[in-house]
């Protein structure tokens, strides 16, 4: 920033020229500051309104996020060994597999609710990551 009334190099910061005391006019440079990002902004939505498929063949944000335990293995270890907590362990849900060995599977119930949740794919790992391989 410069001081129209005498020239000196002032802060962004200041509204009044710490020299001579004049008021410093910020609305010119503050537009150029904010006008830059929008740009670049709408740059990048036309370049997904002209090429569609080349944000979705890149990423796969699912793939991403689904665990890298099977869900076939948790399946199985939960039918079996459900009420002694293995699939737990399997997945990484130590706190709780040691709860379930301790209780029979929370007494049969978090067993069976967690063969349902495995089957239907919402069960989670020990880091919330989804069953659905
Ligand atoms: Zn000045």
């Amino acid at each position: 920033m410069e001081c129209k009334n005498c020239g000196a190099e002032v802060g962004i910061e200041y509204r009044l020229c710490p020299y001579c005391r004049t008021e410093i006019e910020h609305t010119n440079n503050t537009q150029a500051n904010n006008s830059q990002p929008v740009i670049v902004v709408q740059n990048v939505l036309n370049n997904q309104n002209a090429d569609p498929n080349a944000f979705n063949n890149s990423f796969d944000p699912l793939a991403a996020l689904s665990s890298p335990k099977s869900k076939t293995v948790a399946l199985m270890l939960s039918i079996f060994l459900g009420y002694l907590g293995i699939h737990r362990f399997y997945v990484g849900k130590v706190g709780s597999a040691i709860l379930y060995f301790l209780t029979a599977g929370l007494f049969c119930f978090g067993w069976i609710y967690d063969i349902i949740k495995i089957a239907s794919g919402t069960f989670s790992d020990g880091r919330g990551l989804t069953l659905t391989k």
